[in-house]
């Protein structure tokens, strides 16, 4: 559980040209008063009720470590009291890559502090120049490796489709994140916001967004190479916020409430096309098993996979079986007397019941 203090742009050295707090993080006061702090914390502790994991203080929405040391050192101070009483476990932050130093850290350290995200956003040079960063994919490689060092929990905020940005592009930036072996990442498709110099460009014709399509084609892509590589993606797309939802908060881009359903959802649409490709034509019907957690996502919004791959392998029935024994991401066929499985390293292995009990994995 992450309690999220939002200390809207503070400690920025520029407002980048997509970014709009208000409409991300919503509506918040611009000064973090001790009473409120403590409020905040206690109502979400509140709230929460029994803990069922860490829970974590969370400074976001701005550039922690840009701020001046005493106003780092006076809001890690509010967090101390809850962190030594035992009521939460860690502190969190969010910063940018060229404001990581070696004294920052020892700061950071000092008070607590668990795990630092950095918003590296791209490890494109070019594209990071055209989004007005300010910073190169250096500064995020070296911010990275520094906090690892010293042994801080390390995430990477990505966005896909800013300026100069291409899927090949992106692409080269997940296999340069997967050799900075964070401990989690996060992707958010650059959405053009109300207020922001991206909405100029949008408007001036300088800058296209991404479709929602070739978003969730983008994700797909990389929540798979992450997630084989052992990289959780903790996040797709923003949260929504009240403000995000507002008739023309989002000038245009690829928003959608739940985008990381929808390209799990496209996942395993290519699983399922893939498994049925290689089984073959002649049934009319067949069985898909998979874990319990996944099966919402195997169906897609309204059923639309199994719509869809009802039509295009001419199927009469397609049935789907949650099987609590299977680990996530797995999909196993049942097509007449064969048994083919594949996962998201999109291998496909022909197994028979037998096979699958040995492997640890139940038969269908
Ligand atoms: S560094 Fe982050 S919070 Fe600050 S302006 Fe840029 S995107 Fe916004």
């Amino acid at each position: 559980m992450i309690i999220p203090i939002f200390i809207m742009n503070r400690g920025c050295s520029r407002r980048c040209l997509f970014c709009n707090e208000r409409m991300t993080a919503g509506e918040r006061p611009q000064q973090i008063t001790e009473a409120a702090f403590r409020e905040t914390i206690r109502a979400c502790l509140r709230s929460a009720g029994r803990k069922d994991g860490p829970v974590q203080i969370a400074f976001y929405g701005g550039t922690f470590t840009g701020m001046e040391q005493e106003e780092q050192q006076r809001l890690l101070e509010l967090a101390s009291p809850f962190l030594r009483e035992g009521a939460v476990d860690g502190i969190r932050l969010s910063t940018r890559p060229d404001e990581i130093d070696a004294e920052g850290l020892d700061l950071l350290k000092a008070f607590g502090v668990t795990t630092v995200e950095v918003g590296a956003q791209s490890l494109d040079d070019e594209v990071l120049l055209r989004s007005g960063r300010g910073h190169t994919a250096a500064d995020a490689v070296r911010a990275v490796t520094l906090l690892r060092e010293r042994g801080f929990e390390t995430g990477i905020h990505l966005m896909a489709g800013l300026p100069g940005d291409s899927p090949d592009c992106f692409a080269q930036t997940i296999e340069k994140v997967i050799a900075l072996r964070p401990d989690m990442v996060r992707i958010h498709p650059t959405l053009v916001l109300r207020d922001t110099a991206l909405a100029e460009a949008f408007r001036e014709g300088r800058y296209t967004p991404l479709t929602l399509a070739e978003a969730v084609d983008l994700c797909k892509k990389a929540l798979k190479k992450l997630t084989n590589a052992g990289i959780p993606v903790i996040r797709l797309g923003l949260q929504t916020t009240r403000e995000l939802e507002e008739p023309d908060a989002v000038v245009a881009g690829p928003f959608h409430p739940a985008l990381r359903t929808l390209v799990e959802s496209a996942i395993f649409l290519e699983m399922a096309v893939s498994l049925l490709t290689a089984a073959g034509p002649g049934e009319r019907a067949v069985t898909f098993a998979l874990a319990p957690a996944d099966v919402s996502n195997f169906r897609g919004q309204r059923r639309e996979n199994i719509a869809a791959l009802k039509e295009r392998f001419n199927l009469a029935d397609i049935r789907v079986t949650a099987d609590p024994a299977l680990p996530r991401h797995m999909l196993i066929l049942t097509a007449g007397s064969r048994q083919l499985k594949t996962d998201w390293s999109d291998r496909i292995t022909e197994s028979r019941r037998e096979d699958l009990h040995a492997d640890g994995v139940h038969g269908i």
